[in-house]
């Protein structure tokens, strides 16, 4: 009992320095996937030890159910033995009490039986008296009395017949009540004989009741017990299932942090396919034109190249010399040689502003409306394919290339205003040809 107890203790101990090591790997805040196996294995392996602790107190609670029930069979057993000697003590007392009564009628019978030996014994004296000492007896009379002298010898030996009589009764009283007391004799012995037994069973049925009692001292213990072993199941059913939510969480996180990896893995992938696609395709208007390529555009709007095919830069931002006026002022885009009917692309998405074909010098022309105070301007086309208040999105075709407006040639007028100011469209457009 008492070791199986420690085991107990053992046992509620090793739970609790698991539940402490378990704090110790949940504090850390970890990020990698690899960190996430580590707690995950980690948990996996508190969450079996947990189990088999939990397992162990089973084992050891079913043990003690067994144990518990033999233990109740016991005081069941007890409980009838106490009854059967309470039966038998009740007997015993019963047999007691008519013994003793018997011991009294003997007594009385012995003292009436004391009481007739004494009138017989006055009585034979009396006639002993009479017949020999008394000299009060007149036996003259006895002899006129008599008809003659036989009837008088009668008469004498009817005396003498009469004293032997008294003598005989007197001896068959004595005997009787010899044996009168030898019967008392043997009661009285019975009698101590029954009370040492009752003694003997009053003894057996304290030692009943003491053992009831440390038996049932036994049964309220391992109940105790019992009762805190099965909190502690319970509460380790609470922990395992706490920690079980927790795995099942650091799963999710795990699979989450794998998806965004993945998804990044695929962007990465389809940005190098992109920029090889772009390297491609100037590599090939390097070779078909053998003209000045503009330099990548070093901003973070990543506009996307306005017009298919075509790389030249014809007419560069700043101040130059204007084509048709001839006087040196202010080039607020930058003119890209292409031919008519080329496609002209948003440079990034955004809503269309203006689609007009009355922009005077503009001619045809386009503006967009970006996001961070971004606005781009695509002039001089020859056929416009949105509208006003329309939402365009990167790359997607707007107009094509024409001459109308002031311009000399085909080609499309492309700037770039940030916050209401023109600034150099080659800083803003990378070379994202759509
Ligand atoms: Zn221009």
């Amino acid at each position: 009992m008492q070791f199986l107890k420690n085991n107990y203790k053992n046992i509620i101990k090793n739970v609790a320095a698991v539940s402490l090591s378990l704090c110790m790997f949940t504090s850390p805040v970890f990020s990698s996937a690899a960190s996430y196996d580590q707690q995950i294995s980690d948990k996996q392996e508190n969450i079996d030890s947990l189990e088999s602790e939990k397992s162990a107190l089973e084992d050891l609670v079913s043990q003690k159910q067994d144990e518990l029930s033999s233990i109740s069979s016991e005081i069941a057993k007890l409980e009838s033995d106490k009854l059967a000697m309470m039966t038998t003590e009740e007997m015993a007392i019963a047999e007691l009490e008519f013994i003793k009564q018997s011991i009294l009628d003997s007594e009385k019978e012995i003292e009436s039986m004391e009481k007739q030996l004494g009138e017989l014994e006055e009585t034979l004296v009396q006639r002993a008296s009479i017949m020999y000492q008394n000299s009060d007896i007149n036996w003259l009379a006895v002899f006129f009395e008599a008809d003659n002298i036989f009837d008088f010898f009668d008469r004498i030996e009817a005396y003498k017949q009469v004293a032997k009589e008294d003598a005989d009764l007197l001896e068959k009283v004595k005997s009787d009540k010899q044996q009168l007391e030898l019967k008392k004799d043997q009661q009285v012995r019975l009698f101590s004989e029954k009370e040492v037994l009752l003694a003997e069973i009053e003894s057996a049925i304290e030692d009943i009741k003491n053992k009831t009692e440390i038996t049932e001292g036994k049964y309220a213990a391992l109940s105790k017990l019992l009762a805190e072993m099965e909190e502690e199941e319970s509460r380790l059913d609470d922990e395992i299932s706490t920690m079980t939510g927790e795995l099942e969480n650091l799963e999710e996180k795990k699979r989450r942090e794998e998806e965004e990896k993945r998804r990044q893995e695929e962007e990465r992938k389809k940005q190098e396919e992109d920029k090889k696609k772009q390297e491609e395709a100037i590599k090939n208007q390097q070779g078909n034109n053998n003209t000045n390529v503009p330099s990548r555009g070093e901003t973070n709007t990543n506009f996307c190249w306005p017009v298919a095919s075509y790389f030249y830069v014809s007419s560069p931002f700043g101040y130059r010399t204007h084509p048709i006026t001839h006087k040196w002022s202010m080039h607020t885009g930058v003119d890209l040689a292409a031919s008519s009917g080329t496609a002209i692309y948003a440079a990034q998405s955004g809503v269309v502003e203006i689609s007009t074909t009355n922009g005077g010098g503009y001619g045809y022309y386009v503006k967009i409306q970006h996001a961070n105070g971004m606005e781009t301007l695509y002039a001089h086309c020859s056929k416009l394919l949105v509208s006003e208040g329309e939402t365009v999105q990167r790359g997607q075709k707007i107009a094509e290339v024409g001459k109308t407006g002031a311009a000399t040639g085909s080609h499309l007028h492309f700037e770039v205003i940030k916050n209401g100011e023109y600034v150099q469209p080659l800083d803003y457009v990378s070379d994202d040809v759509h």
